[in-house]
């Protein structure tokens, strides 16, 4: 049966073995076979330029991907807010295929909005403006110009800095905001969207103008594994343990 598969926030790093297991036992035993992966933002715990693919760990993990490309299932990744740096070598590396955030997918007939799922917290203003700063391309450049000693502390302290901002904000104000999700709905003509970061795992049923629609929500890979199972016939999530 045809199926496609959507997961996100796996947050990987070296450090976390288990994860790191779990994606690899998971890209050779349940992806073969399938139409497609999309992975939704936030692969990695932090990326800071694809020169650090010297790295062994992600070197590892981009052959896995190719591995998976080569037996048949097409990839496609989005950028989360923690790996929005990831490029053209490291997609070259994992043969992957970069997606546009927001995405509309026809997935099996139906239109499907792909989004990491950042760009609805609009409540988070201080998200939102250092996301501005971030994305625009002259930072990136500057940022990327820096030794990857220089990046890799930088970043360190902005994660630092993020962590201890968090304890300020409300579960509120880092969830979605209900009108920018309709938003992204009827901009993208769309009833079914996809996405990840809040790590709110769920299937939120909606009404737009008298119609219905979905808000799924992908889980993290923190204490167990996660994937969106889609075919023709519906939606499932499935939980893949940690070993
Ligand atoms: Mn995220």
């Amino acid at each position: 049966m045809a199926r496609t598969l959507f997961i996100s926030d796996l947050h990987l790093s070296a450090e976390r073995a288990a994860a790191n297991e779990a994606l690899f036992a998971f890209l050779e035993e349940r992806v073969p076979g399938s139409n497609a992966l999309y992975i939704l933002g936030d692969l990695f715990e932090y990326w800071i330029g694809d020169d650090d693919l010297s790295d062994p760990f992600h070197a590892i993990v981009a052959g896995f991907f190719a591995r998976t490309v080569q037996a048949g299932t097409p990839m496609y990744l989005m950028h989360g807010n923690r790996d929005f740096l990831i490029g053209d070598a490291f997609c070259a590396a994992a043969q992957v295929t970069r997606l546009e955030d927001p995405t509309v997918l026809d997935l099996f007939g139906t239109p499907t909005l792909l989004m990491h799922g950042d760009t609805l917290c609009t409540d988070d203003t201080s998200y939102m403006d250092w996301r501005r700063t971030c994305r625009a391309p002259a930072w990136q450049q500057e940022f990327l110009s820096q030794p990857l000693t220089a990046r890799r502390a930088q970043m360190l302290q902005w994660r630092a800095q993020s962590e201890a901002g968090k304890q300020n904000k409300s579960a509120q104000v880092m969830d979605v905001n209900a009108t920018a999700v309709i938003d992204a709905l009827n901009a993208h003509q769309c009833r079914r969207l996809i996405h990840g970061h809040t790590h709110r795992p769920g299937r939120h049923a909606l009404e737009i103008n008298h119609q219905t629609a979905e808000r799924i929500v992908l889980a993290d890979w923190y204490t167990q594994g996660s994937f969106l199972e889609v075919t023709a016939q519906g939606c499932r999530q499935h939980t893949l343990a940690f070993i």
